[in-house]
């Protein structure tokens, strides 16, 4: 779902979601926010529904019961997208078969009178009888290339709204890819990305490496700044990572406040290097709140890096990589810490 209201009004959506979420003693993490932003926005009229009919009938609104709302009724995106696009392309098939039944009709139609006149022609003996059959070889040519023509302007057509429809399905696949917050990729972006590095890899013989990063002390920000603020931070973080990797680098959002950036082509010493890099930018920035003005300082990440071993499952990359990053976190934060380090 697009988030387009405005400052206030997303303020004072937040206002209410919150007030739900000490009302029924939840955690404000991003499940639970989110369904009641979206509850209290009205905008999910499928979700408000059910959370109404829940409320009316005092179910308890545990957090099992917020996660089930937000299955059913928030991550259900792509399904709505994949059979608005089904039943665009169902319509146009019964278009294209509709023209060319109609076609092959006519088509038959004039077959069959030229086969006559083929008949008739040995019964012509005079000019005005051989005018008359010409005359009708002409009408029903006439007929075929209108048929035919008409066909050709209609298939034309269709090709547009089947060029219009690959578009719109190449949109929706990349956002599906997409995480909404940061424009970075999302988990099912990111297995794209694995999927291609591990056969990258293979070819090549070069391994890729990745680095895993969490935010330092990020619930202090959004306990200090609220929620808001604490996302614009996620989106900052996003765009400093985007500017300082390379062309073929990916950063992708791996979790709440975690990234995961895949490095092509890259050792253990490049991905530090890498890391360095971002860690010395996010040094160097002082972060603020847009609306007030006020100060919230430098922001730390800890990171972990690791590197791909030949047909290794992308899990366990990633485990050296979160055992790395745990590390980092271990000795103090805002550091970078490789699978070579804890050996
Ligand atoms: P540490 O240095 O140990 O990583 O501390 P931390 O506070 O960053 O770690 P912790 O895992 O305890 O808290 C992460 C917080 O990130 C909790 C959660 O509410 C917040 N968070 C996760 N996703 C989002 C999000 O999308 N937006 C905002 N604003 N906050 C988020
Ligand atoms: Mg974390
Ligand atoms: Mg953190």
């Amino acid at each position: 779902m697009n988030y387009l209201e405005d400052k206030n009004r997303s303020g004072e959506y937040l206002r209410l979601a919150l007030s739900y979420l000490v009302k029924y003693d939840l955690p404000a993490n991003p499940v639970n926010y989110t369904v009641w932003y979206e509850y209290v926005s009205g905008r999910n009229l499928k979700l408000k529904k059910a959370v109404d009919l829940s409320m009316k009938s005092n179910h308890s609104m545990d957090r099992g019961c917020i996660e089930n709302f937000y299955k059913k009724y928030v991550t259900d995106g792509d399904r709505i997208v994949i059979s608005r696009l089904l039943t665009k392309i169902n319509l146009m098939l019964r278009d294209i078969s509709h023209h060319i039944l109609e076609t092959e009709g006519d088509l038959a139609g004039h077959g069959k009178n030229l086969g006559e006149l083929a008949e008739k022609i040995n019964t012509a003996h005079d000019f005005e009888g051989i005018r008359e059959i010409v005359d009708q070889m002409l009408e029903e040519t006439r007929g075929l290339i209108k048929s035919g023509s008409r066909l050709q302007s209609r298939m034309s057509v269709s090709t547009q709204d089947l060029k219009q429809l690959s578009l719109e399905l190449e949109q929706s696949q990349k956002e599906a890819q997409t995480d909404a917050l940061t424009g970075l990729a999302n988990r099912r972006g990111l297995e794209k990305v694995f999927e291609l590095e591990r056969i990258r890899a293979k070819q090549n013989m070069v391994p890729f490496s990745v680095i895993l990063m969490d935010i330092d002390h990020f619930k202090k920000v959004n306990d200090a700044y609220g929620h808001l603020v604490g996302d614009s931070l996620l989106k900052g973080i996003a765009r400093i990572l985007t500017q300082y990797l390379r062309r073929n680098d990916v950063a992708a959002r791996f979790g709440g406040e975690e990234f995961l950036v895949v490095l092509p082509e890259t050792d253990i010493d490049g991905a530090s290097t890498v890391a360095k890099k971002i860690q010395k930018a996010l040094s160097r920035k002082e972060w603020k709140v847009k609306e007030s003005g006020k100060r919230i300082g430098a922001v730390t990440v800890s990171m972990g890096v690791a590197k791909y071993t030949m047909n290794e499952p992308q899990e366990a990359l990633v485990k050296r990589a979160d055992d790395a990053l745990y590390q980092a976190k271990r000795s103090g934060r805002n550091q970078i810490v490789t699978q070579a380090d804890i050996g």
